[in-house]
């Protein structure tokens, strides 16, 4: 029996990488409890991509073929494009009315996105980028979802859907909304291969549908003790990312593979062998249901039209309500 009802999304921004993986392991286990809904969330996108939207379409289907490869099941879920649900624009626009302009600019991730986007040379002083933590909450709320699988840093915006649920049902005197609670998913730690964060823009990400000659590649090229210079020297594996990767994915032999290390035991290419092997484990499974589903582009696209029946029908449940609410008919 379900659980509850659960919204997520991601911006189609590009194939997904390593990083990305424990997120949606998370999303697979969630489609067993609860009741889904995932979507690839193309106006999130707009809001900083505005002037290249021509890669959108290819970035779509990356995406669903990505989270179809991983596991999420369209037999169980609702998966589908935002921008083909209208509802959420709808709402968002109605939410627009009652939501103060202060609430928009005291989101922490505001500020900061502004001037590191404005660093970069790209203006988005724009009133889609303000009001982008406001199209979040009606993704959420268009299905009344109850529980949001989100990182702590997106807990800011989480919570400022909660706030304008709270309004509305408020402002109109109805319970329309149910304030949705986080579903703390675990952190992505994982960083680049250079040792920043895991980013396409930086050229040191892993896709999860990599080839394993590029898999090894970027393996050979991860950044590893500086100050170990030959095979026997004692190493540090704290400072190391390979060891990084260790930690996650050979849980059962990192401490020891530590230790070889700190003894000057094993030297990088072997460690960085080892490591190929496990992720390649991982991922093989994935690319190959990857590669099978790239054949069938006409049977990807049917789900995204199931997905979006699916998720229409629910959305437009609210909006009835909440046109109803604001008098509009
Ligand atoms: Fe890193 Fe492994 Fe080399 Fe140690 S042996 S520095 S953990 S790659």
């Amino acid at each position: 029996m379900s659980q509850g009802r659960i919204f997520s999304g991601m911006r189609p921004t590009g194939k997904l990488h390593i990083g990305h993986l424990s997120v949606l392991e998370n999303w697979v286990k969630l489609q067993d409890s609860h009741e889904c809904f995932f979507g690839i969330v193309d106006w999130h996108a707009l809001t900083t991509a505005f002037d290249n939207p021509a890669t959108l379409p290819e970035h779509i289907m990356d995406m669903a073929l990505d989270w179809l490869s991983v596991g999420l099941d369209p037999e169980k879920s609702a998966i589908f494009v935002q921008s083909h649900v209208k509802q959420h624009g709808e709402l968002h626009l109605l939410l627009s009315m009652i939501t103060p302009l202060s609430w928009l600019e005291r989101v922490p991730t505001y500020k900061d996105q502004i001037q590191q986007l404005n660093q970069q040379g790209k203006d988005i002083n724009t009133y889609g980028f303000l009001g982008y933590p406001l199209l979040m909450a009606a993704d959420i709320l268009v299905y009344r979802a109850n529980l949001v699988p989100v990182g702590v840093d997106q807990l800011p915006h989480l919570e400022l859907c909660r706030e304008v649920a709270r309004r509305f049902n408020y402002l109109y005197q109805v319970s329309l909304f149910p304030e949705p609670q986080a579903a703390l998913s675990r952190e992505n730690v994982l960083p680049g291969t250079d040792g920043r964060k895991m980013s396409k823009s930086y050229g040191n990400e892993i896709a999860i549908g990599i080839e394993p000659k590029e898999l090894a590649q970027k393996v050979r090229q991860m950044v590893t003790d500086p100050a170990r210079i030959r095979k026997d020297d004692p190493g540090h594996p704290e400072v190391c990312v390979v060891h990084t990767y260790h930690e996650f994915y050979d849980a059962e032999n990192v401490a020891s593979l530590g230790e070889s290390c700190r003894a000057g035991e094993i030297g990088c290419v072997e460690c960085k062998k080892r490591l190929t092997q496990k992720l390649e484990a991982v991922l093989a499974p994935i690319r190959e249901k990857r590669l099978s589903l790239e054949q069938k582009p006409e049977w990807v696209k049917e789900i995204l039209i199931e997905g979006q029946k699916r998720a229409a029908l629910e959305a437009e449940k609210t909006m009835a309500l909440a046109r109803e609410a604001m008098s509009i008919k």
